[in-house]
C-alpha cells in the first residue's frame, strides 16, 4: 500500500518545516512545502507590480505564473517560470506580504489543486509524502493518515525566525520577527477561506521545550501502526 500521508499544520516559526523534513528523510517519503508555493506566488506578484493589497489584482493574475515545487526533503527548492526562487522567497518584502496574497480565494484554489496533484503523484509512484501548512489537515488532505498540529510559545518561534534571518542575512532582528509572525498568525487564523485551525483529529505537540530530534520522534510514534 503507497502511503503514508502525513499533514502537519501549524504557526509560523513552530518549526513544521524542520521537522517535516526530518520525517521525510527518516521514513523515505517526499517533502511539500506549501507555504514555499504561496511565497513563490506572492514573490512573482511583488515583481510584476501587482498590488498585493488588491484582492482582484491578485486573482486575475493567479493562473500566470508557472510555479514548480522540489520534493526532495534532503534539498527542497521552489521555480517560478523556470527561475530557482527558493532564497528570494524567504525575503522580507515576501514575508510582510504573503498573508494577503495567500488569502484571496483564487490562489488558495490554484495552490489546493497543485498540492493534490503532488500527492496523487507521489502515491501513484508508490511514496508517501509529508505536507506542511496551514490548511492540510482541515482542507487540503483531510484524508491523511496523521494530522499533526504543531505549536510553540511565541518567544521560541521569533527566536527560530530571528535565528534563521540572521543565518540567511547576517542580521536578525528579534524584535521584527516576533511582529512578524505575530500579523501572519493573525491573518492567517482570521481569513475567511481554510483559515489555521487544528483539525478535530490532529495530534497536538507542542514543541517549545523539545529538540527537533524529540518532535520528530514523537510525530513518527503517532503514526497509526497499519501504515508504518
Ligand atoms: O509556512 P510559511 O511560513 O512559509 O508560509 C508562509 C505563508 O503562506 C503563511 O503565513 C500563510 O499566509 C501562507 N500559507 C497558507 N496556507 C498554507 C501554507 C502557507 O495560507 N497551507
Amino acid at each position: 500500500m503507497p502511503g503514508p500521508i502525513i499533514a502537519i499544520d501549524g504557526p509560523s516559526g513552530s518549526g513544521k518545516s524542520s521537522t517535516s523534513r526530518g520525517v521525510a528523510q527518516r521514513l523515505g517519503l517526499r517533502y511539500v512545502d506549501t507555504g514555499a508555493m504561496y511565497r513563490a506566488m506572492t514573490w512573482w506578484m511583488l515583481t510584476h507590480g501587482v498590488d498585493v493589497d488588491d484582492p482582484a489584482a491578485i486573482a486575475a493574475r493567479c493562473d500566470e505564473p508557472f510555479i514548480e515545487l522540489g520534493v526532495d526533503p534532503a534539498g527542497p527548492n521552489v521555480r517560478v517560470d523556470g527561475r530557482d526562487v527558493s532564497v528570494e522567497i524567504r525575503e522580507a518584502g515576501v514575508a510582510d506580504a504573503v498573508s494577503r496574497v495567500a488569502a484571496v480565494p483564487e490562489v488558495r484554489e490554484r495552490l489546493v489543486r497543485s498540492q493534490r496533484d503532488i500527492v496523487d503523484d507521489a502515491l501513484a509512484s508508490g511514496s508517501g509524502v509529508v505536507m506542511e501548512g496551514r490548511d492540510i489537515g482541515t482542507v487540503v488532505l483531510p484524508q491523511a493518515d496523521l494530522k499533526v498540529y504543531l505549536t510553540a510559545h511565541v518567544e521560541a518561534r521569533a527566536a527560530r525566525r530571528a535565528l534563521e534571518e540572521s543565518q540567511r542575512s547576517g542580521s536578525g532582528s528579534l524584535s521584527a520577527a516576533q511582529e512578524n509572525l505575530q500579523s501572519r498568525d493573525a491573518l492567517d487564523s482570521t481569513r475567511a477561506v481554510s483559515p489555521l485551525q487544528q483539525a478535530a483529529d490532529a495530534v497536538a505537540i507542542d514543541g517549545t521545550h523539545l529538540t527537533l530530534d524529540e518532535v520528530i520522534d514523537a510525530v513518527i510514534r503517532a503514526l497509526p501502526a497499519d501504515v508504518q
